[in-house]
């Protein structure tokens, strides 16, 4: 590692200026460090060079810099993690880093602002570029905290982000400027406040803006402009345009037009923006988001994200084509943008520091950032509002296609006060949200549903932790024939008693583990149990029936269910009739995956298939005949009132009467009375399992209903 030594510290070349800014430069390429020092101290730079990461650290920490400008590829600590370490080093400090990339690719550029660069620049350097950029980060670093505290109407500010804005009064006099070290130089520095805007201007176009101000000034209508400068020999153009602001104030925006700017911006262009819409992409989003929110805090304001999840905008593809949906989609963006700006306006004085940004996170998903409020208590509504609005039909290429919205909302209040957990309480809120079944349903992220996330995340820990363990165990409920009441199979159901928690239903936890992917990992345990069980009643004699596992249409779907109950079974010599899988009819209907395959792979290995909870969803008996399966299982609710109501007396009768067309074996789940056993016998049901013939037990109280089991046992 090489130490640095005070002879390396250049002299600034422009003494009688200004201190000149500070800047480290490494590279391992000794040619490239004296062209960018030679380039970078003409334009007034005090340059240090180092050769490696390393030596640039212990620069970093022994000496005060302004900004760094960092090769991406070098020997040993490369540029990203170069500036990873800086950056845990400079903890809060935004010094601009700027990482050179040898390309101009999405992974370089990525790579650049995962490591915390503020800023990427492509190589070959364009050393105006660069030193116009370093400029403008470093002022913007300082001048971030003087920055006119003064706010307005923002909302058409949401897309002009590169520019510089100043505030003029109906004079033309500067009354606010911000974001002026976007324009390239020293240009900022001449529109000081106080000062008549049109004084400001270079003789030769002043009367362009002249012109521009006159025609705007009367009416609400935006004016454009364009000022040529000529600073020491370099032209530029610079593009403006007047808005009408609050209380006879203009805005007047400005921004670099000069060729090489526009190139640059375009690549900026590229990697902050959603290429379809032009809106904010992600990326900007959370680099908003973030800086915002820190803002915020400090002020006392409030953060808020709204996001808009459209059910299936990609289902419109097969009519609208891809062009079709990208008109869709900018249709969404505009109706959104006319209804915030709408809302925003209505807002009271004390709003006016308010900003937003639309953006859009993926193909369905929008977002709308708002930030600096004063008060939310009117989110819920406006959220509501802008839902409405997007439900209506979008006329698109001559179709009419309707949108199906969810909008979860969180804040900084109510959420964490990072970008990344206001946005998940976003998701979360969105995620509540399409429970509900109304199109347009609005869902805040609050202390209930914080409360039942929480709630959620900690039974999800516990049932890992129990499953790893193996605490959970199977209980087994007999089945039996109708015609002589014998024993016919078992179902095993498992039964979790949490040390903390107690007994949790099954109900809750299977759900939760489909979600949390904890269901494989269960099933497994489930079969390790069961089979274990299988081998343990062979060894006692007892009398061999089938015993059913419920599957998750989850783990049917895995690339390796087929192989790992064969591999279960061939182990421990079960013959796989005795194993019966008990799946819903919804894996069946959907087809999805590989369910299907694998249930015929099963099926061919001699396992047998039943279907679960048989007419509660899809109910198309037609089907049958293709399935590979077996059984049929009535389900419980209609088992429930078989005796008492006739509808579902018909249902259970054509169950089983279909069921036996094609060679169906059905039995009825959930038998609680002696009637309703009769009356399944005379429908002609094959067979009964229920609390009325055996409840679910441990196995060692199973053994009973291996003894003849007699009813009322
Ligand atoms: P299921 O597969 O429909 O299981 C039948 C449920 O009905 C069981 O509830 C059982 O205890 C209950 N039951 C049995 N007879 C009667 C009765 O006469 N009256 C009433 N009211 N209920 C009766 P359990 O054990 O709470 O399980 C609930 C659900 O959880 C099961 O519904 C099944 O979908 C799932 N489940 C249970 N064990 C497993 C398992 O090992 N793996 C998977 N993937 N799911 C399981
Ligand atoms: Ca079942
Ligand atoms: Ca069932």
């Amino acid at each position: 590692m090489l130490t640095p030594t005070l002879s390396d510290v250049p002299v600034a070349p422009n003494s009688v200026k200004l201190p000149s800014f500070r800047l480290l430069v490494v590279d391992d390429d000794p040619a490239i460090r004296m062209v960018s020092r030679m380039a970078l101290e003409k334009a007034g730079f005090a340059v240090t060079e180092a050769s490696d990461g390393y030596t640039a650290l212990s620069w970093l920490k022994s000496h005060q810099f302004d900004a760094v400008l960092l090769d991406a590829r070098m020997p040993g600590l490369d540029g990203f993690n170069t500036c990873r370490k800086m950056r845990d080093y400079l903890s809060d400090d935004p010094i601009p880093i700027i990482i050179a990339t040898g390309q101009n690719d999405d992974v370089s550029i990525d790579a650049a602002f995962e490591c915390g660069a503020t800023d990427f620049a492509a190589k070959p350097l364009n050393w105006r570029i660069i030193s116009q950029r370093l400029n403008s980060l470093i002022r913007a670093r300082n001048v971030k905290k003087h920055l006119n505290s003064r706010s307005f109407q923002i909302s058409s500010m949401l897309k002009t982000s590169s520019e510089a804005m100043l505030i003029l009064d109906q004079d033309g006099t500067i009354q606010g400027a911000h974001q002026i070290e976007r324009l390239p130089g020293q240009l900022g520095q001449t529109f000081s406040l106080g000062r008549c805007f049109f004084d400001c201007l270079p003789a030769q176009s002043a009367h362009h803006a002249i012109n521009a101000w006159e025609t705007a000034a009367p009416s609400e209508s935006v004016n454009k402009f364009a000022l040529n400068y000529d600073i020491e020999g370099v032209s530029f153009t610079i593009q403006g345009r007047f808005i009408a602001g609050v209380e006879n104030e203009f805005l007047c925006l400005l921004q670099d037009h000069s060729d090489a700017f526009v190139a640059e911006r375009r690549m900026f262009e590229l990697a902050y923006t959603d290429n379809c819409t032009g809106i904010a992409n992600e990326r900007q989003l959370m680099s908003e988001l973030n800086r915002r929110l820190k803002n915020d805090l400090e002020t006392g304001h409030h953060t808020v994200v709204m996001r808009f999840a459209a059910a299936d905008l990609n289902g419109f593809e097969p009519r609208l084509g891809r062009p079709g949906l990208a008109k869709l989609a900018c249709a969404i963006v505009e109706r959104l943008d006319i209804g915030l700006n709408g809302y925003l306006a209505g807002l009271p004085e004390n709003s006016i520091g308010t900003q937003a940004l639309i953006s859009r996170l993926s193909d369905t998903d929008f977002v709308i950032l708002l930030s600096g409020l004063p008060a939310i208590d009117f989110v819920e509504e406006l959220a509501e509002g802008l839902a409405r609005r997007l439900s209506s039909s979008f006329e698109i290429d001559g179709f009419s296609c309707m949108v199906d919205w969810s909008v979860g909302v969180a804040d900084s209040e109510e959420s964490v006060s990072s970008a990344d957990g206001i946005l998940s309480a976003t998701a979360y809120a969105l995620q509540s949200a399409q429970y509900g079944c109304n199109s347009g349903q609005v869902r805040r992220y609050n202390a209930e549903l914080r409360n039942r996330i929480y709630d959620e995340i900690e039974l999800e820990r516990l049932l890992r932790r129990d499953i790893a363990d193996g605490v959970l165990e199977m209980y087994y409920q007999p089945k039996f024939d109708l015609s002589n009441l014998s024993l016919i199979g078992v179902e095993a159901l498992i039964r979790w008693t949490n040390s903390e928690l107690g007994f949790v239903s099954p109900a809750q936890f299977i759900p939760l583990a489909e979600r949390a992917g904890l269901i494989v990992p269960l099933s497994h345990l489930v079969i390790e149990r069961v089979f274990d069980q299988i081998v343990r009643w062979r060894e006692e004699g007892r009398h061999e029936v089938p015993i059913s596992i419920n599957i998750s249409g989850i783990h049917l779907n895995t690339r390796t269910i087929v192989e790992e109950l064969r591999a279960g079974i061939q182990q421990r010599k079960i013959k796989p009739d005795l194993i019966e899988l008990e799946v819903t009819e919804s894996i069946m209907v959907e087809g999805v995956g590989k369910a299907l395959q694998n249930l015929n792979d099963l099926r061919d290995m001699g396992i047998r298939v039943a279907i679960d909870d048989f007419g509660t969803g899809y109910s198309s008996l037609s089907y049958l005949r293709k399935l590979p399966i077996d059984c049929l299982k009535i389900d419980r609710s209609f088992v429930n009132s078989v005796n008492s109501d006739p509808t579902a007396r018909a249902i259970a009768r054509a169950i089983i009467t279909v069921g036996h067309d094609v060679g169906l074996h059905v039995i009825a789940e959930g038998v609680e009375t002696a009637e309703q056993l009769d009356c399944l016998k005379q429908l002609g049901c094959d067979s009964v399992q229920g609390y009325f013939t055996g409840r679910p037990v441990p196995s060692q109280d199973f053994t009973r209903f291996f003894h003849g089991a007699q009813l009322g046992n």
